[in-house]
């Protein structure tokens, strides 16, 4: 019998020499959370972003967010604006602080934070209550956010960005790297990404005194004694350089890995441009977007899931948009300034699968069901 093989969303996709520096790692005995790798791993990342930035690699994304706010020093009473239309892990560090997320929604150019809500919010927790500590922008999907303008209002009002590229690696405004955009920007390698270590992140700072104390506290602050001492509370945050060696084999292809992604972003389009229920994200001037995951919005509900359940009844992997974070119940008490935007985006909204590594076959089985979905 023939068996369809199941086709996910966004799937590991090594590309030949990870297991030359994993190799390397053993062959040295540097099984730590420092080593060549682990340096040489910060070095093409930098390269890639642009070398006036610093890179610490760490053990998560989440870990980078967490991070970032600790250097920030966002604590308890501490307000943080974060962009509502996220995964959760952009918003959980902010609890993990001890501080208080308020939510702001999308524009639909980007599907990104507004900076026309942002500032009403900033204004309105200005008046209210106290300046927020720190703001959290995300280029969610890999679409870049409107960084001048949220820059310019952060700028305004003093307020540090953290940027949020875990999605965005390979993407640029106006030419330049996200993940480099702002005050600090932090990276994922989470198996989904469009480049994995298998789990992994980096904080990414132009400060190399922040860098520094990044790395500092990433590696459970040990002040400089002969014995253990500690006068900050530390993390166990750093990556392993058995990791890092994934990474540089990855960093090899980072520029396929997103032309491919771009060519499946392309072709779904191109394929489906005749069905007017559904449309894509075209890219604004000077917006360059890796189409880490292609995303779709249909006109109703009641099609994204006729739409994900044919796809799902033939063994393909699709999701809805990231849920809001103003709707989900672990932040239901949670200020939020919003005008339905990401709720409407959740409602209609599905990811398609994106991986790097989708052969043409894949793609075609996907496109055939959504044309043979009746009400597409
Ligand atoms: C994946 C992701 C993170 C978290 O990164 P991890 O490496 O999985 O901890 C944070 N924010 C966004 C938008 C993400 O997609």
């Amino acid at each position: 019998m023939l068996t369809k093989t199941k086709i996910y969303l966004s799937s590991p996709h090594m590309g030949g020499s990870e297991q030359k520096f994993v190799n390397q790692a053993f062959d040295t005995n540097w099984i730590a959370p420092l080593g060549p790798n682990v340096d040489g791993f910060e070095n093409d990342i930098k390269s890639y972003l642009g070398d006036n930035n610093e890179v610490a690699v760490l053990s998560s994304g989440t870990a980078a967010i967490h991070l970032a706010l600790q250097l920030l020093d966002v604590s308890g009473g501490d307000e943080v604006l974060c962009q509502s239309f996220t995964f959760s892990a952009s918003a959980n560090p902010i609890l993990y602080q001890g501080a208080t997320p308020v939510f702001i929604d999308s524009e639909p150019d980007t599907w990104n934070m507004s900076p026309e809500l942002l500032e009403i919010a900033i204004k309105d927790r200005i008046e209210k209550y106290k300046k927020p500590k720190a703001i959290i922008a995300v280029h969610l999907y890999g679409m870049p956010y409107k960084a001048k303008e949220i820059n310019e209002i952060a700028k305004k009002y003093n307020i540090p960005v953290v940027e949020d590229s875990a999605e965005a690696l390979g993407s640029t405004y106006f030419n330049q790297a996200c993940g480099a955009l702002s005050d600090i920007g932090i990276l994922s390698f989470n198996g989904n990404k469009i480049i994995t270590t298998s789990g992994g992140g980096a904080l990414i700072t132009k400060n190399i005194e922040l860098k520094n104390k990044a790395v500092f506290l990433s590696t459970q602050a040990r002040d400089n004694a002969p014995h253990y001492q500690h006068s900050s509370v530390g993390f166990n945050y750093r990556m392993s350089n058995v990791l890092a060696g994934i990474g540089r084999g990855q960093m090899e292809v980072i520029d396929d890995r997103v032309e491919a992604r771009r060519n499946n972003y392309n072709y779904y389009k191109d394929n489906l441009s005749n069905i007017n229920t559904i449309s894509f994200l075209d890219e604004p001037e000077g917006f360059f977007s890796n189409r880490w995951i292609t995303c779709i919005k249909t006109n109703s509900y009641e099609l994204r899931e006729e739409i994900r359940l044919a796809l799902q009844q033939d063994d393909i992997e699709s999701r809805p948009l990231w849920k809001p974070m103003h709707m989900q119940p672990i932040f239901k008490d949670c200020l939020s300034y919003t005008d339905g935007t990401s709720e409407n985006l959740f409602k209609n909204g599905l990811c398609l699968p994106s991986g790097s590594n989708l052969t043409q076959n894949d793609l075609d089985r996907v496109l055939n069901i959504i044309k043979n979905t009746p009400n597409s």
